[in-house]
């Protein structure tokens, strides 16, 4: 077996475990392959081994990932595992002058985090005729991050993009603080559920709302006990 494939292995069979412990069904968990780290070689690799949800959190290097992804994809296709096409996530802060060429490559943004992005998001799908489905990323930690909305303002922002008509909002995302201190991680994933079960429970983004994600390498067991749904990963595969 490759280091890839060992370390992937690894990966699903602890979400698999994750999952048992606490009677959740790992099929309603979707792992996002983070391929920001890897190279060419490595992506198609994951690929091969059944992967076909990748993110990247910066657009230029996703569209480019992306093409030479397709490149391959089209002059292997009629070769064993090798899927039709695969799906990518823009998971990175996202600036407003860059909305356009996303909408084109990736299938969920995670990464809507004020207003005005996502109006610039509504109005770019609406001159390409697009229903773009995004979540709303939310700041769950006391640390200053550089992105996210603060938790005090995420129901009224999911209202205003509930509103959009050429957006659909399909749930949250979260980031953990880096940090070893497992109850930070925690309070973080809690609040965060808690957002989602509000935003979801009072139906303010229609019946589509469900998703959250959250949980990278260093938490996503944690995030898989509090109703995490999209996991993304990167260095405990590809590092
Ligand atoms: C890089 C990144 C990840 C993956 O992080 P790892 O620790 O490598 O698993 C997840 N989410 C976002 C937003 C990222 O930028």
């Amino acid at each position: 077996m490759s280091k890839i494939a060992e370390r992937l292995t690894i990966v699903q069979d602890n979400i698999a475990a994750a999952c048992a412990r606490i009677g959740r069904n790992p099929e309603k968990v979707q792992l996002v392959v983070v391929t920001k780290t890897a190279s060419m070689e490595d992506i198609q690799e994951v690929v091969r081994l059944g992967c076909t949800h990748l993110g990247e959190n910066r657009v230029q290097h996703l569209k480019q990932v992306a093409e030479d992804l397709d490149a391959y994809l089209a002059t292997h296709k009629d070769e064993p595992g090798i899927p039709q096409k695969v799906h990518w996530h823009m998971i990175g802060h996202l600036q407003r002058n860059k909305a356009k060429l996303v909408l084109k490559v990736a299938s969920l943004i995670h990464s809507v985090d004020t207003l005005r992005l996502a109006e610039e998001l509504n109005s770019l799908s609406a001159k390409q005729d697009l229903r773009t489905e995004v979540l709303l990323q939310i700041n769950c930690s006391d640390e200053l991050q550089k992105s996210g909305a603060p938790v005090g303002a995420a129901v009224h922002l999911a209202e205003q993009i509930g509103t959009m008509p050429n957006l659909r909002l399909v749930g949250l995302m979260t980031m953990a603080p880096l940090t070893l201190n497992k109850d930070l991680v925690r309070s973080c994933f809690v609040r965060a559920r808690e957002l989602f079960e509000e935003i979801r429970g009072e139906k303010i983004a229609g019946n589509k709302f469900r998703h959250l994600s959250m949980g990278m390498s260093q938490d996503y067991e944690i995030a898989i006990e509090y109703g995490a749904t999209i996991l993304r990963i990167g260095s405990a595969i590809f590092s």
